[in-house]
């Protein structure tokens, strides 16, 4: 079982307006570890009713909190960062248990969520307005910017802590009270936090987290008028259905949602460079992350080559458990997700894909897969269209500059994606060129608390981290003095 230096970092009880509480209805959900498909414990199903109750104490809350100083609020922050850098290997062990990333990719996640902490506890301060010039000789004209109220956040499985200190950082950094609904995958990472943010200082109903029911939760977040914002991280169809549902109650909304990462190598390349960077990019939390690599183009003169180092790099790795020493490989989230691998394992091979390496469950059995390349990939192919979100390198062949950036643009996403280059023309072509909201130029990894996060096109609106995540939760007044 859990062995942890703080037992009282895992709760089983959901964190309400301040107080640990259980659903009004006395049901459970159970968590699972995805390695072994043992039970770890349980946590309330709670509903629309604990949600409105939450939203409530969030609306009472929501004046003190934003009366404090930006320094003030900085300073709990602060102390909230600390905690959860303190608490580390904790916060890690928890995570592996309940998420299965190997632990070494779960104590780099905390770092990663502590880092959007103290990153807005520092931008706390920075929040400024504007003196504009006035066309009228006798009046002022002034920005300022306050916090848009009480938000909301859905968050996904795949990053446990990360995808809510990026949201509850910013928003308690810009003064505004939120509640937060983990993914039922994961939810002992979320209220860890709130056990920290609790020691922290944070003041009751500043930041609650409800588990249990994601339709009735997201009903009550997106049609409750106290709610001014909503940010969800997950699939593009439940950000559609978030986005729709709250339409009713017009909510300034940041939506995270789906990726299908193309992931470029031209032919001036350095592959071995390459080829750490798709092994980052594609293999990085079993291939569970939005930013993954899931389409790699690589030019005809390079293929052959590019594949067979790529495949040696993957025959690398060490599938496991995520607390055993050494894995780097752990267990897909659930049978579901093990599931799709397989139907874009099948679908590719069915219509010419070569397997290179991999290719079908790994003998750990449960939600394991091998870590699996596949040559000779098609555009009518599902890896072409659909994020995989597992351990699937898909190559793709191409001829020239022009087919790689319209193959990658043939996508309704535009997250991430990745290019190796070595051309400076083609470089800022490319870049220019590739309808994303980000783009890795020779790495594979670009994710941190200072650069902004987000997509375009149907992976979302809005900025995640950077000083551009403020905005998201914050509106902007105007105001026109007259008589002076
Ligand atoms: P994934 O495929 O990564 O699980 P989802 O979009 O299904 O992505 O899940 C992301 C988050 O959205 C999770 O917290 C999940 O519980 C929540 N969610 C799923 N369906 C709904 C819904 N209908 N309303 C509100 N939240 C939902």
């Amino acid at each position: 079982m859990l062995h942890l230096n703080d037992p009282t970092l895992l709760r089983q009880q959901a964190y309400l307006n301040g107080a640990w509480c259980d659903a009004d209805s006395g049901d459970l959900c159970s968590v699972t570890n995805p390695a072994t498909g043992e039970t770890i414990g349980s946590v309330p199903n709670m509903g629309a009713l604990e949600t409105r109750r939450a939203i409530a104490a969030a609306n009472a809350a929501w004046p003190a909190w934003r009366a404090k100083t930006a320094k003030e609020r900085s300073a709990i922050l602060r102390r909230w960062n600390d905690l959860i850098l303190a608490n580390a290997d904790d916060l890690a062990v928890l995570m592996t248990t309940e998420q299965g990333k190997p632990l070494a990719e779960a104590k780099g996640e905390v770092a990663y969520a502590a880092s959007f902490i103290e990153w807005f506890a520092e931008e706390a301060k920075r929040v400024a307005g504007d003196t504009l010039q006035s066309p009228w000789a006798d009046k002022r004209l002034l920005v300022t910017k306050e916090p848009i109220g009480v938000c909301a956040a859905i968050t996904p499985w795949n990053f446990p802590a990360a995808m809510i200190t990026r949201k509850a950082g910013p928003a308690l950094a810009a003064g505004c009270p939120i509640v937060v609904k983990p993914a039922e995958a994961t939810p002992y990472s979320a209220l860890a936090l709130a056990v920290l943010a609790e020691r922290a200082g944070v003041p009751p109903g500043v930041f609650s987290v409800l588990t249990g029911d994601a339709r009735a939760i997201g009903g009550e977040m997106t049609s409750n008028p106290a709610v001014r914002k909503l940010s969800f991280t997950g699939s593009t169809e439940v950000g559609r259905l978030l986005m729709r549902q709250s339409a009713d109650t017009v909510k300034k909304l940041s939506l995270e949602l789906g990726g299908n990462a193309p992931f470029i190598v031209f032919d001036d390349a350095d592959l071995d460079a390459a080829v750490e960077g798709a092994m980052i990019s594609k293999f990085r939390n079993a291939g569970q992350t939005c930013v993954c690599a899931n389409r790699i183009y690589v030019q005809d003169g390079v293929y052959d080559a590019f594949a067979a180092k790529l495949t040696a790099a993957v025959e690398k790795l060490k599938v496991g458990h995520g607390l055993e020493p050494g894995t780097t490989q752990g267990p897909l989230i659930d049978s579901g997700a093990v599931a799709k691998v397989e139907q874009h394992v099948a679908d590719a091979v069915g219509k010419g894909g070569r397997v290179l390496t991999g290719g079908k469950r790994h003998s750990l059995g449960y939600s394991f897969f091998e870590p699996t390349v596949i040559a000779d990939a098609t555009p009518d192919m599902l890896v072409a269209k659909e994020e995989t979100f597992g351990p699937l390198a898909a190559l793709f062949r191409f001829k020239d500059d022009a087919d790689a950036v319209a193959m990658a643009n043939d996508t309704e996403f535009g997250l991430a994606a990745y290019f190796y280059a070595r051309d400076v023309k083609r470089i800022w072509r490319t870049a220019e060129a590739l309808e994303v909201g980000m783009v890795g130029v020779n790495t594979g990894l670009i994710s941190n608390e200072i650069g902004p996060f987000g997509g375009v096109k149907q992976s979302g609106l809005g900025r995640e981290g950077s000083h551009y995540g403020m905005d998201d939760y914050l509106v902007i007044k105007y105001m026109c003095l007259g008589g002076v």
